[in-house]
């Protein structure tokens, strides 16, 4: 890395929800900030308020072919990649070659600058798991060959490629295994559980819930897994760390509380469970804990209101 003290970082993925969010905060943190997006699944919404910025700059570029940038770079955050099982379904190849290609061009311009690279990964590297909740040292359970393969097995790919870009060329690299998250600037229609059930919820649709309900994710506030990702860029911590919110709930569960918030008079409906759906998932912290002080802040309750302000914002809904 450089000595000067105003560091230059690169953003795959920057226009996307956590990555426009990494944007504010590493603007806000004195980086000079380069987001690069292709918008396949992101919006020039996400980050309209930081053009202007003196120190925003933003490329459109694809980075599964060949990324230049122009001069010195201290950190590549590589999140570029479509996170929600629709739009994953619907874009398996570049999913799998985001994952891929992407990660490759991404480490070969962070081994070209010299540049810190940190790598989004997910709790998907654990499939369906058969440990319960998931530490890092715990390998997984997916199947390679199921719709929900091609995420999974393109981030697996992903770090891997990323050690052996550390062992090899000795580049200084991070992982992060994100689990679930959630806040402003999720797509309405993204298709995930929270935005679909909050979209519902507010528009008086029924509220759409997979299978029996009784299948657990556990939800992380945006802001809480911002500060995480920050201290894992610059810990010395290279090996994966899992980021997320340990609050573990089943899908029903999570259904009538956003019913209840909202007051909304929509009916719950059960929808076939999709293939390979996870039947639960709860991150252990215990190492983001110990090796970077930090856990999650914000209650599910106040993360699920400040969520639910910006959907009825996005839908025109008076709060
Ligand atoms: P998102 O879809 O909102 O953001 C992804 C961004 O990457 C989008 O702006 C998209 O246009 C861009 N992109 C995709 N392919 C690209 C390409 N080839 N070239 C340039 N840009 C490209 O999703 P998100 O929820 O913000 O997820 C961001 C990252 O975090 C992803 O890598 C995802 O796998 C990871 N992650 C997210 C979660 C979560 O709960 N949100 C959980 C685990 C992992
Ligand atoms: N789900 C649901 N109703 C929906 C969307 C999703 O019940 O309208 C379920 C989905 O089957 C899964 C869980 O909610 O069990 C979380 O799904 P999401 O798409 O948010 O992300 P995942 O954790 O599966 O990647």
């Amino acid at each position: 890395m450089r000595a000067y003290h105003r560091p230059r970082t690169l953003i795959t993925g920057g226009a996307g929800f956590l990555g426009s969010h990494l944007c504010d905060r590493l603007l806000a943190e004195g980086h000079e900030v380069i987001c690069m997006d292709n918008f396949i699944t992101g919006s020039p919404d996400n980050i309209a308020h930081l053009f202007g910025h003196p120190r925003f700059h933003f490329i459109q570029h694809d980075v599964t072919n060949f990324i230049y940038v122009e001069g010195p770079l201290d950190f590549i955050l590589h999140f570029a990649s479509p996170a929600s099982p629709e739009d994953y379904l619907r874009y398996p190849i570049q999913t799998l070659k985001v994952g891929a290609l992407g990660t490759h061009k991404a480490l070969g311009l962070a081994k070209a600058k010299g540049a810190r690279f940190l790598l989004a990964s997910t709790s998907e590297v654990y499939g369906d798991p058969l440990v319960h909740p998931q530490p890092e040292t715990y390998w997984g359970n997916v199947n390679p060959i199921g719709l929900r393969g091609v995420y999974d097995e393109a981030k697996r790919f992903a770090e891997a490629m990323t050690m052996a870009y550390h062992r090899y060329h000795g580049l200084d690299t991070r992982i992060v295994r994100i689990f679930n998250t959630y806040g402003p600037r999720m797509r309405l229609d993204d298709g995930r559980a929270l935005p679909n059930f909050m979209r519902q919820a507010l528009t008086g649709e029924p509220i759409t819930v997979y299978g029996d309900g009784r299948q657990t994710r556990s939800f992380c506030y945006v802001d809480d897994m911002v500060e995480g990702i920050y201290r894992l860029l610059l810990s010395t911590e290279v090996e994966p760390v899992n980021l997320g919110n340990p609050d573990e709930i089943p899908l029903l569960q999570l259904a009538l509380e956003i019913k209840e918030l909202t007051g909304s008079a929509s009916p719950i409906v059960f929808k076939p469970l999709p293939a390979d759906d996870p039947r639960v998932r709860q991150p252990d912290i215990s190492k983001a804990r110990r090796v970077l002080g930090w856990e999650p802040k914000v209650s599910r309750r106040e993360g699920l209101e400040r969520t639910l302000a910006y959907f009825r914002q996005k839908l025109g809904l008076a709060c």
